[in-house]
């Protein structure tokens, strides 16, 4: 079923050299690879398919607004959700975070009410809020970390007020590889009555998401870190919230009519998405999640899991060797620093060596300075990495630890 070198020929740029070593493509956690069948299916779209959608009378107009409406409802069965009103195509996890800060502080939130989000936060969960905190006074209050990178949720309890309106948090962490206890998270918030956001970037490409059985309130991802285009993104909301928020953004598509004394806003999901959407990138991020759905989800995660597992235990047999994130739930991202090699260095020789790593904060600058660091190297993974590419990447960091 998962034959991984029939799976690393549909990814193209895997064959790639880089400074005439093969490529050893280790930041999946920041984007991944596109397999064939996705690029083709852009290629495709404006050569075939390109008209722009809903509003046309014509053969191409219609043909690529019901693609674009199928890819909604490709992305409904992904998540599972109750209706294809509940999927908001978006530009990415941070357009879809920027949009419930935005819609939901303005509709439910005055000065003095309080968002719970993490000290392991993306800064795309962290900015949106502090710029609706600036212009409505509401307080962000952070659940810390333990040293293991889990969440405290003892404190986590115990930072609900009555002016708590939402929780956002992170599924996956993208440092420390963290899954986060959602189930538990949500049905502590939902017993105050309270609605949970999931940033959900590193946890779809990796783990199955189920939003009913979840049972969250919002969830959003990114489409180019799931093998699919960069630019479109996905906003799951429950329809009896995203019914009560305002829209976000003003303009075409939004609107059932407009004069210049009333405008009526469109329905769900049209609602939220004013102007022309991505409609070929939402035909190729549906054609990224068949592709997922047809290795199965399950068998990704089991693979994957594997390559976590090995390159912990070969990466720890390194001398000086410090993992950031121990957590026993745990998705294949793996953070580092060595003895006293700075970040930078380590990744730019690995990248003379043709692997592909990143350094730095990862948009995640309060965890570093809750782990009192800089930043980290991060390797990441992916369906298509091998046990071979660890080994190269053993291989590597021991030549840097050396040099050094
Ligand atoms: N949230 C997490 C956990 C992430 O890892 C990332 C990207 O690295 C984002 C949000 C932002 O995603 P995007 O830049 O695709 O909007």
């Amino acid at each position: 079923m998962f034959d991984i070198d029939t799976i690393r020929k549909d990814f193209p740029i895997l064959g790639e050299t880089i400074y005439n070593k093969p490529l050893v493509y280790l930041d999946n956690g920041a984007t991944t690879q596109k397999p064939r069948c996705v690029v083709e299916k852009i290629e495709q779209g404006y050569y075939t398919l390109n008209a722009n959608i809903h509003r046309g009378v014509h053969y191409l107009s219609q043909k690529a607004t019901e693609a674009h409406e199928e890819a909604r409802k490709t992305v409904q069965t992904f998540l599972n959700a109750h209706s294809s009103n509940e999927i908001i195509f978006t530009r990415g996890t941070t357009e879809a975070i920027n949009l419930i800060a935005s819609s939901f502080s303005d509709e439910f939130m005055e000065a003095g009410d309080e968002v719970i989000v993490s000290a392991m936060e993306h800064h795309s969960n962290i900015v949106p809020w502090q710029i609706q905190a600036a212009r409505k006074n509401i307080a962000l209050k952070v659940i810390p970390i333990t040293s293991k990178g889990d969440l405290c949720m003892d404190t986590y309890k115990a930072l609900f007020s009555e002016r708590t309106k939402l929780v956002s948090l992170a599924h996956v962490s993208n440092v420390l590889g963290t899954v986060n206890p959602v189930r538990e998270i949500i049905e502590e918030a939902h017993k105050r009555g309270i609605p949970v956001l999931l940033d959900g970037a590193q946890a779809v490409p990796h783990i199955k998401v189920d939003v009913q059985d979840l049972d969250v309130d919002f969830y959003v991802f990114s489409g180019h870190k799931i093998y699919g285009p960069t630019g479109i993104g996905v906003l799951y909301g429950k329809e009896e919230w995203l019914d009560k928020l305002p829209p976000y953004q003003g303009g075409g598509e939004m609107i059932a009519s407009v004069s210049f004394e009333k405008t009526v806003f469109n329905e769900l999901p049209f609602k939220f998405e004013a102007g022309t959407p991505d409609y070929i990138g939402s035909t190729a991020l549906a054609e990224a999640l068949n592709y997922v759905n047809r290795l199965g989800i399950t068998h990704i995660a089991n693979y994957e899991n594997e390559l976590l597992e090995y390159a912990t235990t070969r990466l720890m047999e390194i001398e000086g060797m410090r993992i950031f994130g121990e957590s026993d739930h745990k998705s294949c991202v793996i953070s580092f620093l060595v003895g006293n090699i700075h970040h930078y260095d380590m990744g730019m020789i690995l990248d003379r060596l043709g692997i592909a790593v990143r350094t730095g904060h990862h948009c995640a600058e309060p965890l570093m300075h809750a782990l009192g660091i800089e930043g980290t190297v991060r390797a990441s993974f992916a369906l298509y990495n091998t046990k071979n590419e660890i080994n190269t990447l053993i291989e590597g960091i021991d030549r840097v630890r050396k040099m050094f």
